[in-house]
């Protein structure tokens, strides 16, 4: 007989399942939205909980003169299904009520989604803007994420086996299954012991001050620690309770998103006693969502793969006139670059020596098209999404910037690019996602050996290693290096192989697609989760 498995509930903020669903930011949405796809699609009995944000993220525009201005606007939907169930959670004493939506329209496992933004609440904004407001708003939204999340599970009647908390933002969640067993009599002690049991962790941040971490007094006075000791929340979490640190604690097993990243995540939360083991279990995407159909087939005929990349590119093109009024040129070779504006990621690093890319930029050999969001308080990332819009103003014919990334841009240019770049600092990428969008499309990656691309690049075969993997002392240091290094491979490989070696970058593009669509296929990692992660 078939062991019956285990039902997951799956504890995300954000969750990218379509665009017009405003309800993610970035990279780990889209990995939550794959994720419940994978399970769906491979008839894994999961459901997600979420938040049904009103604004969602920021709507980030240029206007004319190239200023940068942050909008949001009210959503609703017509697609969710009203479950008629609320459940309370009492933030900064006084009640909250969370209203219970479900979702089950874009081929995704169930999911459901707290709302507080209901007559009678006292706070309705709490579930207002994703990633919005300062530590009290995120607390607050913490709480109803992980501690109404349980509730609801209740509410609704689902029997839950495993609670798989994707970052540290659902890890109020363990406090409330403690919580509940203290209530049924147990003691703290074996409480905490029995909901390790039952609780698993990916940890997604390999930068040690981008680990969110909150006061135990400011937990208190939100109510947020239901009732427990100092003593008992800094045994979980520490004395400046580390959400991520209270994730290892209160989970069986844990997992980074990339091999690479299990390393970096080991080593850094090296001094943490009691923690759950980190296991690796790379990140995967829904081909179904991300590789144009025309790409899906094992081709036998290179020229008919590069007929049909043809044919995607120019709906590119087409698609980045409409936007931005610029008409690319479907023969001269197109990169691609849009992320999250963090300073890690280094956007605007191809242009540190201008001048070495300068003549081709003017004749029109290189195009890059640009998109990317920096997050409304962040000072720095706004200053690189605003050098590359300078940029495209610039090179008006070959440089393009896209406004207001989101999964409709990420789709448009993972498919129809020529080369996909991308030049974090190693090692602060812990996977990258949209790198396997373009690989599985037969968009040549041209990337810092971190993260994903570590595990599958051969240089030169399918696809192209930017520098190696030694990391030097000085983030200076490191840039001037990457900076060279980028510039060597770019222009004394990857562009003469373009316009000299057509026969060649076929066979690239044939090789990147079929070194990467089994492994980075959100099956197999739905599949290593049951195994790995979920086992018993
Ligand atoms: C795929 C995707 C991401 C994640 O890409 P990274 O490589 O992790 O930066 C982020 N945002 C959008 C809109 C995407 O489509």
């Amino acid at each position: 007989m078939k062991k019956k498995l285990p039902k997951v509930a799956y504890f995300c903020m954000e969750y990218g399942l379509d665009n017009s669903f405003k309800i993610y930011s970035g990279g780990m949405g889209i990995l939550a939205g794959d994720y419940l796809k994978g399970a769906k699609d491979n008839n894994l009995p999961v459901v997600g909980i979420g938040i049904k944000w009103k604004q969602g993220y920021v709507e980030q525009r240029i206007d004319e003169k190239g200023n940068l201005y942050d909008c949001f606007r009210d959503y609703d939907y017509d697609f969710l299904e009203d479950t008629g169930i609320k459940v309370k959670v009492k933030i900064r004493q006084s009640d909250v009520y969370c209203k219970v939506w479900k979702v089950d329209c874009f081929g995704n496992a169930d999911l459901y989604l707290l709302d507080t933004d209901i007559e009678g609440n006292s706070d309705r904004w709490i579930t207002g803007r994703l990633y919005g407001g300062g530590a009290e708003e995120r607390i607050a939204q913490e709480m109803v994420l992980g501690i109404g999340g349980v509730r609801a599970l209740r509410a609704l009647n689902i029997p839950v086996d495993i609670y798989h908390f994707n970052e540290g933002h659902a890890v109020l969640a363990g406090l409330e299954l403690i919580n509940e067993k203290i209530n049924a009599g147990m003691s703290f002690d074996k409480a905490w012991e029995s909901t390790r049991k039952e609780v698993v962790f990916t940890t997604h941040t390999p930068i040690k001050a981008g680990n969110e971490k909150h006061s135990i007094e400011a937990l208190r006075y939100m109510g947020a620690n239901l009732g427990f000791s100092i003593e008992q929340m800094s045994r979980i979490g520490g004395i400046s309770f580390n959400m991520t640190v209270a994730a290892m604690k209160l989970s069986k097993i844990s997992n980074a998103v990339s091999e690479l990243h299990t390393e970096t995540a080991n080593a850094m939360w090296v001094e943490v006693e009691n923690r759950a083991e980190i296991i690796g279990i790379t990140n995967a995407i829904h081909s179904g969502t991300w590789v144009d159909e025309k790409m899906k087939k094992k081709f036998l005929n290179l020229d008919e793969m590069w007929n049909n990349h043809q044919k995607i590119k120019k709906e590119l093109i087409n698609f980045v006139e409409k936007r931005c009024r610029v008409r690319l040129n479907l023969n001269a070779l197109l990169i691609g670059f849009s992320r999250r504006a963090a300073s890690y990621k280094r956007s605007d690093l191809i242009f540190k020596d201008e001048k070495r890319l300068e003549k081709y930029l003017k004749d029109g050999k290189v195009q890059i098209i640009f998109s990317g969001k920096a997050h409304p308080a962040d000072i720095t990332g706004k200053r690189i999404v605003l050098n590359l819009v300078e940029m495209s103003r610039k090179y008006p014919n070959s440089v393009v910037f896209v406004e207001n990334y989101d999964m409709e841009i990420g789709k448009m240019l993972t498919r129809g690019c020529d080369v996909w770049l991308n030049n974090p600092r190693r090692p602060n990428e812990a996977s990258g996602t949209s790198g396997m969008k373009a690989a599985m499309n037969g968009v040549l990656n041209c990337s810092i050996l971190d993260g994903w691309w570590v595990e599958v690049c051969k240089d030169g075969i399918n696809g192209w290693a930017i520098g190696d993997e030694n990391i030097p002392e000085t983030i200076e240091e490191q840039d001037e290096r990457d900076a060279k290094a980028l510039y060597d491979t770019l222009l004394e490989r990857l562009i003469p192989t373009y316009y000299n070696r057509h026969q060649k970058w076929l066979e690239m593009m044939k090789e990147s697609i079929e070194s990467t669509r089994t492994f980075f296929s959100v099956d197999r990692m739905v599949n290593d989760y049951y195994k790995l992660l979920y086992k018993k």
